[in-house]
């Protein structure tokens, strides 16, 4: 545990065993394809390096980061993995790549070319070339695939490992935009030089089949994210989070609690305070919306947020738990990252690569 927990007393306990048993629930939803792990976002919050050597220790093989600094964080503890920088490589930055075994992924045509021109007429380097099937965001575009597939020596000094491409709403699978998706990319490959594929997210690899291809890319859900929200949550919980109470005030008279007088209080109540805030990613859209959990009982946040502080309604518990030093249950197999993020009008993702700096990590389970 670092030291921030005597700081602040909130603890983030991280569960590499349920990391690892979701990569491999995962990688059973796709016998026919290898499966990889997003570790993006510092591992969607999670810490990037102790997931992804726990998941190295399991049989992961290939990792996704965003960005070049996050590859050479896991390059750190994987030395033998094969790394894919999703955001590709920024001008100048190609011979770190090089050094590093680093593969890009390749968003447009001047980045397919950009990287084969740094081959320099060399061995061609190892790339991942996408192509946008749907999200116009990144990949080459219909027109970009159309030049590559009229010019393919402009991949000369370019050894594609994968074509991909990267769905929009997998998690709604009766949604026609994932078969127009993955008729659009059937396209793009019969254009383009053969390689192996890769297309599926997460929620992707619960469409079935047709999806998987040769590389899968799950990221949310290795974090126990529900990858098919209309469903019973397969994943387990991998966070915890849980925050002392630091004091209880007794309110007899009608009150106000927080910022703007938000909430107001009629008659007798007891409020607890407990030193998590939006400046911890206990995000402010949770103020009179949020729950928490102490012992039996659930508790509503109630007042606004506050930047380092939270105010719960405790009036329903007896007086040995509604007391400073109990321990409050933010995040827990109970009130996962999926139902915290209903409570803040968002999605377990935003809430995962939100949590604070400021908390004690405990990581369990795994290479822990
Ligand atoms: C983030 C990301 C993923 C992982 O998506 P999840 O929904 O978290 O599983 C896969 N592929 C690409 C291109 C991504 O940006």
């Amino acid at each position: 545990m670092d030291e921030t927990a005597h700081a602040t007393g909130t603890v983030l306990t991280i569960d590499l065993e349920a990391v690892v048993a979701n990569y491999r629930l995962l990688s059973e939803h796709a016998p026919g394809a290898e499966c990889s792990a997003v570790v993006k976002a510092d591992g969607y919050g999670l810490g990037a390096t102790r997931v992804a050597a726990a998941l190295a220790a399991a049989g992961c093989k290939t990792f996704f980061v965003a960005h070049l600094g996050e590859a050479l964080a896991v390059r750190q503890v994987s030395p033998e993995a094969t790394i894919a920088v999703l955001n590709g490589a920024l001008a100048g930055a190609e011979a770190e790549f090089e050094e590093n075994n680093l593969l890009p992924v390749l968003n447009s045509l001047p980045a397919v070319q950009a990287w084969s021109a740094s081959a320099s007429g060399g061995e061609p380097r190892p790339a991942i070339v996408h192509v946008d099937s749907g999200m116009s965001r990144l990949g080459l575009s219909d027109q970009e695939v159309g030049r590559l597939a009229g010019e393919p020596s402009l991949l000369d000094g370019t050894a594609p490992r994968w074509l991909m491409s990267h769905l929009a709403v997998a998690e709604e699978p009766e949604n026609a935009l994932n078969g127009e998706q993955r008729t659009r990319f059937e396209v793009a490959r019969g254009r383009l030089p053969t390689m192996p594929a890769s297309f599926s997210n997460s929620s992707g690899i619960f469409l079935g089949p047709d999806y998987h291809y040769d590389l899968v890319r799950p990221g949310a859900a290795l974090y126990g994210v529900n990858p098919q929200p209309s469903k019973p949550n397969p994943m387990q919980p991998v966070v915890r989070l849980e925050s002392p109470i630091l004091q209880v005030r007794s309110i007899d008279s009608p009150r106000t609690v927080g910022y703007g007088a938000t909430h107001r209080v009629r008659g007798p109540t007891k409020i607890a305070t407990i030193p998590v805030g939006y400046a911890d990613g206990y995000l402010r859209s949770s103020s009179n919306r949020g729950r928490a959990f102490i012992d039996e009982y659930e508790v509503p946040v109630v007042g606004r947020v506050s930047m380092d502080l939270v105010t719960l309604d405790v009036t329903a518990l007896p007086d040995h738990l509604a007391r400073a030093g109990t321990m409050v249950e933010l995040i827990s197999a109970r009130h996962p990252v999926d139902s915290v993020a209903a409570d803040a009008g968002t999605i377990g993702y935003e809430i995962l690569t939100s949590l604070g700096a400021r908390y004690a990590r405990r990581y369990v389970g795994g290479s822990a």
